[in-house]
């Protein structure tokens, strides 16, 4: 089953379900008794309920503890957790940007969890995660969550008329867009950079950027469509978006003060890049 990430049309921020079962009948959390829906794809949703010793919430920020090792009787660690299934999801989701569905239950931290039942509490995103030995002595693996609402304000402008209601919302929805189109062309190029070729390895899988050539925000305006993305290492990104590096008409990568060749622009079949963007981006720095 593909991987939805995102909101669920029909389940805005607050839907309360009865029971885990009544949860597991929506896309928001399908699995009936984990509290990761993930693989080592990504992760797209949690439910945060006092499973596990570790976990601790803030309410905008959450250190979640990933799965495994688990006495469910317990609810205590009796062996160590992997960087596998829906731990390396996180880990994933953190990599690509993706954002994360929580769901709080009524197990977890009495000032921010529903007093019954569950309750889907909106997007979060995965800033960072680590191993550590937990509480009960054995490794676990955490992920440190903060929710899209509190993040800073993106770069893109909101459209005029927006009014003030729909302004958080439509930003979050157009964050996952971004991120969804600069995931995709990542994927055609496996991660490596259209420049160098470099591929970074990290323990949760290859990582790269999806750098827009002509700028989303003010002034620039740029489309968010594959062709106005480059797939770079984020050395080649930094260069790119500061002018230190532009594509030439013959799509030759050059040096900005010394025009020297740093070598083609690399591309695949099913990636077309706009060269209408790449005259832009040379027109500002070039
Ligand atoms: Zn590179």
């Amino acid at each position: 089953m593909p991987r939805t990430y995102g909101e669920i049309p029909g389940f805005p921020i607050g839907s309360t379900f009865e029971n885990r079962t009544t949860l597991a009948s929506t896309p928001v959390h399908r699995p009936r008794m984990d509290g990761i829906c993930g693989g080592k794809d990504g992760t797209e949703s949690i439910v945060v309920s006092g499973g596990y010793v570790d976990d601790e919430d803030y309410g905008q920020e959450i250190i979640y503890t990933g799965h495994g090792g688990n006495d469910p009787a317990t609810k205590r660690q009796i062996a160590d957790q992997q960087l596998v299934k829906g731990n390396a999801g996180l880990a994933r989701s953190q990599l690509d940007g993706n954002p994360v569905r929580v769901i709080r239950g009524a197990g977890g931290d009495p000032t921010f969890s529903p007093t019954t039942g569950f309750r889907y509490d909106g997007l979060f995103r995965v800033v960072d995660h680590w191993h550590k030995i937990g509480k009960d002595g054995y490794r676990v693996w955490q992920f440190r969550l903060v929710t899209l609402e509190s993040a800073d304000p993106p770069p893109d402008p909101v459209p005029e008329g927006e009014g003030p209601v729909g302004r958080t919302e439509a930003t979050i929805q157009r964050q996952i867009r971004n991120t969804a189109v600069a995931n995709h062309v990542k994927d055609l190029h496996s991660y490596k950079c259209q420049i160098c070729e470099t591929c970074l390895v990290t323990p949760a899988g290859p990582y790269a950027e999806g750098a827009h050539i002509r700028g989303l925000g003010r002034p620039h305006n740029g489309p968010d469509i594959a062709g106005n993305v480059l797939c770079l290492c984020p050395n080649h990104h930094v260069l790119f978006d500061a002018g230190a590096i532009f594509v030439d008409a013959m799509r030759i990568v050059r040096s900005t003060g010394t025009q020297d060749p740093l070598g083609p622009l690399r591309t695949v079949p099913k990636h077309v890049v706009d060269d209408g963007q790449l005259a832009y981006h040379r027109d500002y720095h070039a």
